[in-house]
């Protein structure tokens, strides 16, 4: 008879760059934050390709023994080298569709380092969030300061009467990836332990 394959422990959605980036902490940490996925049973949600930093958090976690979605637009299985590896791979028409299952598909969403496709999902999912389409956790890793001039740009918003403290509230905001992954991880409701299988 075959075995189901065990739910995963936590659904995480993780947006970042479809290029390494020039500063090699970025692709470490991006390795790191899959390892942990993985060998916590949970599951990455992405966008499914193979480059950059996508790729490197796909690997990672597969590695480690995690389950990983990947959602990517038809037009985009070329450019961004779709990743045949991940565990459910999701051709869908569009980017919006792509950007609903991502959603609907993950228990917190975490933004690391990237371009503007990682600036447009975090602001959106951001923007969901604040008008209520959903409440799940949001993060954003401001590694070596990468997102500060971005903070700023929000600060000065808020100094500008276009925005409010309430809805900076709606972002975590972490230097250091592994207490902001378990920050949201707790506040999505779920517990995360080491699987055995994975040491
Ligand atoms: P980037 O940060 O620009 O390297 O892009 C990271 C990912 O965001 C890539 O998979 C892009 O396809 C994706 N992306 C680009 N534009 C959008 C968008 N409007 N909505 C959702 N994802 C996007």
């Amino acid at each position: 008879m075959p075995m189901t394959p065990p739910s995963p422990a936590f659904s995480v959605c993780i947006y970042c760059g479809s290029r390494p980036g020039n500063n090699a902490a970025f692709a470490a940490t991006a390795a790191q934050v899959g390892k942990w996925i993985g060998r916590h049973g949970g599951q990455l949600v992405y966008g499914g390709g193979r480059s950059g930093l996508m790729g490197v958090v796909a690997d990672a976690t597969l590695a480690a023994g995690g389950r990983v979605v990947g959602v990517i637009p038809r037009s985009l299985v070329e450019r961004e080298h779709a990743h045949t590896g991940c565990t459910e791979l999701i051709v869908v028409e569009t980017m919006h569709e792509r950007k609903r299952i991502m959603a609907e598909r993950a228990d917190t969403f975490v933004a690391l380092p990237g371009g503007i496709g990682t600036f447009e999902e975090l602001f959106e999912t951001w923007t969901w969030r604040q008008l209520g389409y959903h409440d799940k956790p949001l993060g954003l890793l401001n590694q070596d300061g990468y997102y500060d001039a971005l903070l700023a740009l929000v600060r000065h918003s808020v100094a500008n009467g276009f925005m409010d403290g309430s809805q900076l509230r709606l972002i975590e905001v972490g230097a250091e990836w592994q207490p902001l992954l378990e920050r949201l991880i707790g506040a999505a409701g779920f517990t995360t332990t080491v699987q055995l299988d994975t040491l």
